[in-house]
């Protein structure tokens, strides 16, 4: 019972209040879509990298295979945890064959050096992912710029995604990973145990003017990124001049990784 005149103008205040606020949710759903919003000194002051569609181009020719830049500053950005156990492995991107990462295309008699090339994967932000698809919370996502997304914490940790995912592009957290985590990046938020987590194309540094850090890390300019609808830029030009394939275009999930070979 509101006992004085005082109590109850607070009270009528706070109600007025979260009548017009969104639910909680719908904040937290808002600001983990985006991490680049929370980074410091994120908003506002360089300009948002933006395109149509994102897509990566990765030419195998210059990546030497066993350089891991790429790789080690993709997962120091991310936190992805060093699990050091192959079944309870966290990946975003990673090493395969080519047999492996081309079993199409591979043969008894393919070229020595072709079959012995080591290739970079990573998620193809497909244009048709099976994986958003199959999500029963929405947790994973396509953003209208293309880039399928992740929010750990709409993540049941159903694995249907795991399963969708032709390409192996996603990861659980068999174990809480955050004993593992080998440089913490406190700028990126880290998971917990039994949430699925994978590439993002480096949103969060998109939304603060940066080019993802595999690309950044790459001294051979091997991976490229750009707006693949824009016939101006850097990964049509490559496209334009260049044969390229995708990875078991077949399935038609529509795979926005491109590879030079
Ligand atoms: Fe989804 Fe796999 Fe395609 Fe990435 S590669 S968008 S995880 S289906």
């Amino acid at each position: 019972m509101v006992s004085t005149r005082r109590e109850f103008l607070i009270i009528a205040g706070l109600s007025a209040i979260g009548a017009a606020c969104p639910p909680l949710g719908r904040i937290i759903a808002k600001e983990t879509s985006s991490w680049g919003s929370r980074l410091p000194g994120a908003p506002g002051r360089v300009p948002a990298l933006k395109a149509k569609r994102w897509a990566m181009v990765v030419d195998a020719n210059k990546c030497s295979g066993d350089c891991t830049d790429c790789m080690t500053a993709c997962h120091e950005a991310h936190n992805v945890p060093a699990i050091g156990n192959v079944k309870q492995e966290v990946k975003w991107i990673w090493p395969e064959r080519f047999e492996d990462v081309f079993p199409a295309e591979s043969h008894a008699y393919i070229q020595e050096s072709v079959r012995k090339q080591i290739i970079p994967v990573l998620c193809n932000h497909c244009d048709n992912p099976p994986c958003v698809r199959v999500c029963p919370t929405g947790a994973t996502f396509r953003r209208a710029d293309g880039i399928v997304m992740m929010d750990s914490h709409r993540c049941i940790g159903c694995k249907i995604c795991l399963a969708a995912c032709p390409f192996g592009a996603r990861s659980i957290n068999f174990v809480n990973p955050r004993p593992f985590i080998r440089k913490f990046n406190p700028d990126f938020p880290t998971r917990t145990k039994g949430v699925i987590e994978k590439c993002n194309f480096c949103e969060e540094r998109l939304a603060r003017g940066i080019l993802p850090a595999c690309v950044m890390a790459c001294q051979e300019k091997a991976l490229v990124f750009g707006d693949v609808d824009d016939p101006n830029s850097k990964v049509r030009q490559i496209l334009d001049r260049k044969f390229s394939i995708r990875r078991r275009a077949e399935l038609g999930t529509k795979p926005q990784v491109y590879y030079i070979l």
